[in-house]
């Protein structure tokens, strides 16, 4: 029996350790296309130097040859489910499995916005953040005041913010930042204003420049239009806001809710015995509760899918998912820079020792792969 896992992720990384807990000699194959599981997390905290790239990620050839399981480094370009195959890049090579599990997570938008793709730069993906800091090192600091925007005011881009304080204090630098959010307020799909409020004071505090209700209409080179009709010069652009569902799902035939992968409550793709999906990729809501797209709920899935797949052989009764981490139920931690974080936890703004427990948190989940 042979279950093949698309994506080297959380969600991925997570249904593979499971599925080799609960069975010895099932055929694991694990594909990606990168080496690299990529804690996206922590990529913020790259730009002010406090990690590095090896930190914030794992080799996925070490993970899949501690659990006796195969990695195959290919992008996924189609999945034949009647003939149960999966097709990759190279070569055209296919790869037959008994069960698959999607978790090819999702993708930065630029929402069409003329010139934003071309002009910024991002945290999303390793690369990314490797290629923002260096841009970040290449900017003349004291030849003229650097303006430096951040676009979107979500987890990423207050993290985003809080890092480039701790980047300029390194550099004894001075330089503008802004944060621009097209909705009222920092933080705005966090459920209550009480961290929003915390948070634009903690940044502002710190000499950011919050404009909220602030909407990007097109970026050119050093300006920024925005939809008000102001105009804003900019040195650096670091995109932060929005995610899309991964475009190979645009052509996959299969139950889709606004483009994300839409799965029963045991985590099978709707109509299908033998296909799960975990993590970002899926939209998952059960009775108004809507699963969060965020680490923990990744790897809860991963677990759960798993635990599925082995019961669907044993011919068992199937495991509900029951979401935790939900987008009405949000909890995270939201760092601000200066090592200091607060914890969001059922409506509350945690500061004690928040930084502590985020770093014992990140430690928690790459921990497989030293
Ligand atoms: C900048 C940023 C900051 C974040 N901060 C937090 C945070 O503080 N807390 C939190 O809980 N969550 C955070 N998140 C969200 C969190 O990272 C995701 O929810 C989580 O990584 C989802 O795991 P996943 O396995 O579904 O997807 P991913 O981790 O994205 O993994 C998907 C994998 O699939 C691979 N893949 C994609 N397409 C293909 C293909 N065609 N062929 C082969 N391989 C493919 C990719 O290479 C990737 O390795 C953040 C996300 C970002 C972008």
């Amino acid at each position: 029996m042979k279950v093949v896992v698309l994506g080297g992720g959380f969600g991925g990384v997570s249904t593979a350790s499971e599925l080799r807990n609960r069975s010895k000699d099932l055929g694991i194959t694990l594909v990606d296309r990168k080496t690299r599981l990529e804690y996206q997390a922590a990529h913020p905290e790259i730009l002010s130097g406090k990690v590095t790239p090896d930190e914030t990620s794992g080799d996925l050839n070490k993970f899949t040859a501690k659990i006796g399981a195969e990695f195959i480094n290919d992008t996924v370009v189609n999945i034949d489910f009647k003939a149960k195959k999966v097709k990759t890049g190279k070569e055209g090579r296919e790869i037959p499995y008994d069960f698959l599990v999607i978790s090819i997570g999702a993708e930065q938008t630029f929402f069409g916005i003329t010139g934003a793709e071309e002009r910024s730069c991002s945290v999303n993906t390793l690369k990314g953040a490797v290629e923002t800091k260096n841009a970040l090192d290449k900017l003349d600091f004291f030849a003229k005041e650097i303006c430096i925007a951040v676009i979107g005011a979500g987890l990423t881009g207050v993290e985003v913010a809080g890092e480039l304080i701790d980047y300029l204090r390194g550099k004894e630098a001075s330089a503008g930042i802004s944060i621009v959010e097209m909705m009222p307020r920092v933080l705005p799909t966090f459920p209550t204003e009480n961290v929003s409020n915390y948070v634009a004071k903690f940044l502002s505090d710190r000499g950011v420049e919050i404009l909220t209700e602030t909407a990007v209409q097109e970026v050119r080179e050093h300006e920024i239009t925005f939809k008000n009709g102001k105009k804003r010069h900019y040195d650096i652009i670091i995109w932060t806001a929005g995610i899309k569902p991964n475009s190979l799902l645009e052509k996959l035939e299969v139950p889709k809710e606004k483009g994300w992968l839409k799965v029963d409550p045991y985590l099978r793709v709707e109509g299908m015995k033998d296909v799960f999906a975990v993590g970002d990729t899926v939209s998952f809501e059960s009775e108004g509760v809507r699963a969060g797209q965020n680490v923990e709920e990744a790897e809860r899935q991963g677990e759960v899918a798993a635990e599925n797949i082995i019961k669907t052989i044993k011919a068992e009764k199937l495991k509900r998912y029951i979401p935790k981490n939900t987008i009405q139920n949000l909890r995270a931690f939201i760092s601000l820079g200066s090592n200091k974080a607060v914890m969001y936890f059922r409506g509350m703004v945690i500061k004690v020792l928040a930084y502590r427990l985020k770093k014992f948190v990140e430690w928690n989940y790459m921990r497989r792969f030293k």
